[in-house]
């Protein structure tokens, strides 16, 4: 975008938005360029607008001068669907951070999509209520975020993901119009279902502004367990065992040996490092009683299946150093290698002993370090490509594993993606998941909403000619 051109969408920008809140200046916009992936682009222009009216207005000059837009929540993605491509702006929602309402009766939440999700959690706790997905970036992003990416996390094992809470949304759609569409009744067939379709819609779509959210009752009781094995088969068939079993935990997470060793060399709690797998088990509910049986059981169900030693956290506070020690997965693998490629594949529970075998397998025969972990009860797996982006003959390494690693997911009966979305990441690879029925069907529906392209160009949808994935 030319000098001028930047010059004249700053002034009808500051129209709408008020001066303050547009910014062209270099060292204001580079920080919108990244997301939590390696990829980056610095927009021309970053709009934070501070209601639903101004993304609208702001959509309406877009659509009319063909200015493409990146709609931007917290920029905590990994699969790069917030940098901006193809001369787009971003439109941040970090101002819409209100949340409107909780309604114990209709036991719902309504929050403006810059909402921080631990927030919009803490909030509804205090009245006693639950907002389960819980992605371990929750104190880094925001509700609008899940709601693109149709987040999950530990908790989504027994809970479900985003799109099993969110009962409306208000979006405002490429050319202006503001949608509202769902309510705020338990049960809602009526048409097509539209807040799906806008869920996980990665800001191709449109800009979701408001969400409304589903509420449960807070669980009084939770108990966490840990299980270490020496064999990663041990593990990942108990986990299998654990299920079919009858007891349902909250999360199964599990942390490899690679993942180990770096949580133990960033921030120490302890972890065995010579083990080749750890389960780490939630459980809750409002029986206490229920809630520790289920715990004590699923450490004997693990002892049976191999565990070497099962420890449960005797309270809160060693139960968050559990917990900890899982968020702080991702800074630690940043400070082993320079860039990481990180992976998000999910299969049927059937198949995680031999998705988990396979990642190893692969690991070795590219000669590269890949930690595996994840939302293993949800057959959601995070294999991380250890890497330096700087390294040519690497990066073609990493190429062949991260394809490797998608092949077997899909030849399982899985998916690219379980929560992170495809924005650039996986876009290469969606046709090997979806065959090219399912992406014309997909791109005539975003040809439809969207006839002029303006929205996150570049994302979900593969380059012609198929370009190379990994690189910008
Ligand atoms: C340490 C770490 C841990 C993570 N753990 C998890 C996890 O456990 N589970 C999980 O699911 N994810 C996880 N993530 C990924 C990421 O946090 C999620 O995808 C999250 O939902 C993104 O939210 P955000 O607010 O940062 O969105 P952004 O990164 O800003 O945007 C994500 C996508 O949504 C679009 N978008 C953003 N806001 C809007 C809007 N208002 N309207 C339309 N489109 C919009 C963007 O264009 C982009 O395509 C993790 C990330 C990190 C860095």
């Amino acid at each position: 975008m030319s000098p001028d051109d930047v010059a004249k969408l700053r002034s009808a920008m500051a129209a709408i938005v008020g001066d303050a809140h547009v910014l062209t200046a270099r060292e204001d916009v580079i920080a919108y360029g990244f997301d939590g992936t390696f990829f980056a682009n610095t927009p021309p222009l970053v709009v934070l607008p501070g209601s639903t009216a101004e993304v609208a207005a702001i959509h309406r000059y877009a659509n009319a001068e063909r200015v493409a837009i990146t709609p931007r929540a917290m920029g905590s993605g990994l699969s790069g669907g917030s940098v901006p491509l193809e001369g787009s702006i971003v439109l941040g929602v970090a101002r819409l951070n209100a949340i409107l309402a909780i309604d114990e009766i209709d036991r719902v939440a309504v929050a403006q999509a810059g909402v921080i999700t631990a927030n919009l959690q803490a909030a509804v706790e205090r009245k006693g209520l639950f907002y389960p997905p819980d992605p371990s970036s929750l104190k880094q992003s925001a509700i609008g975020g899940n709601v693109s990416e149709n987040a999950g996390g530990a908790r989504c094992l027994k809970y479900g993901v985003t799109v099993d809470y969110v009962l409306a949304l208000e979006v405002v759609l490429p050319n202006g119009t503001i949608l509202r569409t769902g309510g705020r009744s338990v049960k809602n067939v009526t048409g097509y279902n539209l807040r799906a379709l806008f869920t996980g819609a990665e800001g191709t779509l449109g800009t979701v502004t408001e969400v409304t959210v589903r509420l449960l009752s807070k669980p009084r009781y939770a108990r966490t367990a840990m299980a270490i094995f020496d064999r990663m088969d041990d593990a990942t068939n108990t986990v299998n065992a654990v299920l079919a079993s009858g007891v349902l935990p909250t999360s199964i997470e599990l942390i490899d040996d690679t993942t180990a060793r770096c949580i133990e060399d960033n921030t120490p709690i302890g972890l065995p490092l010579d083990a080749q797998a750890i389960l780490l088990f939630g459980t809750d509910g409002n029986d206490e009683r229920v809630v520790v049986e289920d715990t004590v059981r699923i450490g004997e169900i693990a002892t049976t299946g191999g565990a070497r030693e099962i420890r449960i956290a005797p309270n809160a506070v060693e139960a968050e150093k559990m917990w900890s020690a899982r968020r702080a997965i991702s800074p630690s693998l940043a400070r082993r290698r320079p860039n990481k490629l990180g992976e998000d594949i999910a299969v049927p529970r059937s198949a995680i002993p031999e998705m988990a075998r396979r990642v190893r397998a692969i690991a070795t025969k590219y000669g590269l370090e890949i930690p595996l972990f994840g939302h293993i009860g949800d057959g959601n797996l995070h294999p991380n490509i250890l890497c330096d982006r700087r390294n040519a003959e690497e990066m073609l390494r990493v190429t062949g594993a991260a394809r490797e690693i998608f092949e077997a997911a899909v030849d399982l009966g899985g998916t690219l993606s379980g929560e992170h979305g495809i924005g650039l990441l996986k876009k290469q690879f969606m046709e090997l998941d979806l065959g090219p029925d399912a992406i014309a069907l997909m791109r005539r529906i975003k040809d439809a909403i969207d006839p002029n392209g303006i929205m996150n160009p570049g994302k979900v949808f593969p380059d012609p000619g198929g370009a190379d994935a990994f690189h910008l």
